[in-house]
């Protein structure tokens, strides 16, 4: 057994594990652990500094998940875009593939909730062919999405089988990979693993950090890592209320990103998914932290703000606004907020 996997099974799964947790408060929490699995690796943990702080509050469940807020388990109507179990195909040259049912940790705020941490929902062995076979007749699909769960909890030889299948199907341009491993379990990028990424290029990763608090040494060396093995690295953040829905926060990751080889790609408003309520923002507030990045620091440093909207309809970038008219002049806001007048 590798390392990492000794680590993983060392995660702290159940709330009586956790350090500084009343008994009553501890019970509604085992509450909630019935209905959404808890997994926190033990490097994830260590950087909790206090109980509700922005790195508790995205891995230790809350009674408030259980609330009913009138929200559906999937609102992006993912289940009705798969033409094959796993497969989500929403747009017309890419698709996303959920590999994995597993996270080295289970975020609270997971839009796949109800599907994450639940052995059920793992992929059939049977069901992979039925997605080659899919992908191999579907000559549109150029870029392919590894999702899940977190593809990267597949062991090396597992994820071999998987891209160089890929690979064998000559209209798949490129394939990405999404993970969190950097932020909850950054031992699992090992020097094998990225020796066999690198044979797969063009690879693209994009990773998922959402505080700057969760970029420490181990997950710069395993950004590392991966960059020196030639793949771009990409990173898209939830915006979190209580979490990051602060320009400061925001700066502060995006930059610090920037320092570990990660360029910013989306900033994800929060999907309406059911048991995710607490974690909730207006748009007014992502427009905000967008206002305060755009021009007062490297644009390098500043992702797309995008909305998944329900029903499938997909990803909508949301944008300050920049443009008005007024009779033949034309009115553009710079940076600061200034409307001046633009001949051109
Ligand atoms: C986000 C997403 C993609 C990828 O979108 P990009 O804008 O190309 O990064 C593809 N398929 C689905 C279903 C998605 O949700
Ligand atoms: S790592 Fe991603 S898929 Fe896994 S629980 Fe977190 S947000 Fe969900």
């Amino acid at each position: 057994m590798e390392n990492w996997q000794k680590q993983l099974e060392r995660s702290i799964v159940s709330p009586a594990e956790l350090p500084g947790l009343e008994g009553e408060e501890r019970a509604r929490i085992e509450g909630v652990v019935q209905r959404y699995p808890m997994r926190i690796s033990l490097h994830y943990l260590s950087l909790i500094e206090r109980a509700g702080d922005p790195i508790w509050r995205q891995c230790v469940p809350d009674p408030r998940e259980l609330d009913d807020d009138g929200q559906t388990d999937d609102p992006l109507d993912e289940e009705q875009l798969s033409p094959v179990p796993g497969l989500i195909h929403r747009y017309p040259d890419r698709a996303v593939w959920l590999v994995s049912s597993t996270c080295a940790m289970y975020c609270r705020f997971c839009m796949r909730k109800r599907q994450v941490g639940c052995p059920s929902l793992a992929p059939q062995p049977g069901s992979r062919d039925e997605v080659y076979d899919y992908l191999a007749s579907t000559p549109a699909i150029r870029d392919i999405i590894l999702s899940g769960g977190d593809p990267l909890l597949l062991d090396d030889g597992e994820l071999e089988r998987i891209l160089s299948r890929l690979r064998a199907i000559p209209h798949i341009e490129m394939i990405r990979i999404g993970t969190r491993v950097p932020v909850t379990l950054p031992s699992r990028i090992t020097a094998r693993l990225c020796a066999m990424l690198k044979r797969y290029h063009p690879l693209y990763i994009n990773t998922h950090f959402n505080h700057p608090a969760e970029i420490v040494p181990a997950s710069a060396r395993a950004s590392t890592l991966l960059a020196d093995a030639g793949i771009p690295l990409g990173n898209q953040t939830v915006l979190l209320s209580g979490v990051n829905d602060d320009p400061s926060v925001m700066t502060a990751l995006m930059q610090g990103l920037l320092r570990i080889r990660v360029r910013p790609y989306y900033l994800h408003h929060p999907d309406l998914v059911k048991g995710t309520g607490h974690f909730r923002c207006t748009l007014e507030c992502g427009i905000g932290i967008m206002e305060r990045l755009r021009g007062y620091t490297s644009g390098l440093a500043t992702p797309y703000y995008v909305v998944d909207l329900p029903g499938g309809k997909g990803k909508v970038p949301v944008l300050p606004e920049h443009l008005r008219r007024r009779g033949e002049e034309v009115l553009i806001r710079t940076y600061r907020g200034e409307w001046v007048s633009y001949d051109g």
